[in-house]
């Protein structure tokens, strides 16, 4: 096996394990935080910079991860 080959080896099974990790991670914690209010489903307004409740999560700090929303668009396309 050339050094190449090896090395291509080593970096497709480091994709798969991430991979596998996140597939993971989607079906045990399918929310994350919400990346516009980081968790606190509080946001500042721009210019008086008073709090009002985050409007992209509808004020509970969470979002459905990417991977999760796939999967379930997946599966509802799918029979
Ligand atoms: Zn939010």
């Amino acid at each position: 096996m050339t050094p190449i080959a090896a090395l291509l080896a080593a970096l497709s099974l480091l994709l798969i394990v991430v991979t596998f990790c996140y597939i993971l991670l989607c079906w045990v914690r399918p929310f994350g935080a919400c990346p516009h209010c980081h968790g606190t489903a509080r946001t500042e307004s721009r210019f008086t910079r008073r709090t009002r409740p985050c409007r992209h999560c509808d004020h509970t700090g969470l979002r459905l991860r990417a991977g999760r929303r796939a999967y379930n668009t997946l599966r509802r396309l799918l029979p």
